[in-house]
């Protein structure tokens, strides 16, 4: 089975994608900040806005293969009120989320249609579907990343490319943003129709799947994993 690029595997999300995909047989090299957490992973330091290190991280990652696919889970939050909002922010933000995920299907092309049934998955989010005071260039970033994910499907096909929109998902992003602040907490929890937060795991589950052959039909769509959060009108 072909090799897969998980940016943003060092925690949460993106680790539980790592895993899952591993646990599928397919071999999988993270891309990071951090070094991996898995050490059945290869592990690639990189920031993914650096597009002058994608050369070198994709040389090093064939050395598990040919390249099948990318999760691109690497995300930042970064809150701000649009009255403080400064172009750092913002393009720091929208760098990570949206703008490496298109940067890094460019670097990897090659690889990509070189290998059948290739697929990528990003990472987007509920809220690049519905709107969250005070976090603008996130939910910007993520409706972009569903624009990218229509159009790279159209273009690429037969690479497939999807997207994944989670809920609240108990990963350490959301204890940076809430600072662990139980009433926060408490309403994220009862956001979801299980009152409760998802795990990383079932995230991980819904990317597994769209990097499937199981899902060889699906592609230019997005699949929301909330738990009903955004399914009813309160
Ligand atoms: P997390 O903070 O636990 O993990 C994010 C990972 O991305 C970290 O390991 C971090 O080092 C890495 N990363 C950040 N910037 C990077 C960069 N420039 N280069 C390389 N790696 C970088 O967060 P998470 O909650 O697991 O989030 C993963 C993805 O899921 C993000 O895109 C996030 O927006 C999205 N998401 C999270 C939630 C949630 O509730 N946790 C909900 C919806 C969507």
């Amino acid at each position: 089975m072909s090799a897969v690029i998980v940016t943003g595997g060092g925690s949460g999300i993106g680790r539980a994608c790592a895993e899952a995909l591993l646990q599928a047989g397919r071999p999988v090299a993270i891309w990071d900040l951090k070094p991996s957490p898995l050490h059945n992973a290869l592990s690639v330091e990189i920031d993914v806005t650096d597009t002058t290190a994608y050369a070198e991280a994709i040389e090093k990652t064939r050395s598990l293969g040919p390249i099948g696919g990318l999760v691109h889970a690497a995300g930042v939050a970064r809150p701000m009120a649009i009255a403080d909002l400064t172009e750092e922010s913002w393009d720091f933000v929208l760098d990570v989320n949206l703008r490496a995920q298109a940067l890094l299907t460019r670097a990897l092309l090659k690889d990509l249609q070189d290998v059948e049934n290739a697929a990528i998955v990003g990472i987007s989010s509920i809220e690049g579907l519905v709107g969250q005071a005070f976090i603008p260039a996130y939910c910007a970033s993520k409706a972009g990343l569903l624009g990218l994910t229509r159009s790279m499907a159209h273009e690429l096909a037969p690479i497939r490319v999807n997207a994944v929109c989670p809920g609240y998902i108990d990963t350490p992003m959301l204890g940076n943003a809430t600072g662990g602040n139980e009433d926060y907490l408490s309403a994220f929890r009862n956001k979801s129709l299980a009152k409760r937060l998802g795990r990383p795991d079932e995230v991980a589950a819904a990317v597994r799947f769209l990097m499937s052959d199981e899902a060889s039909f699906i592609t230019g769509t997005h699949l929301v994993v909330d738990g009903g959060a955004t399914a009813v009108d309160r």
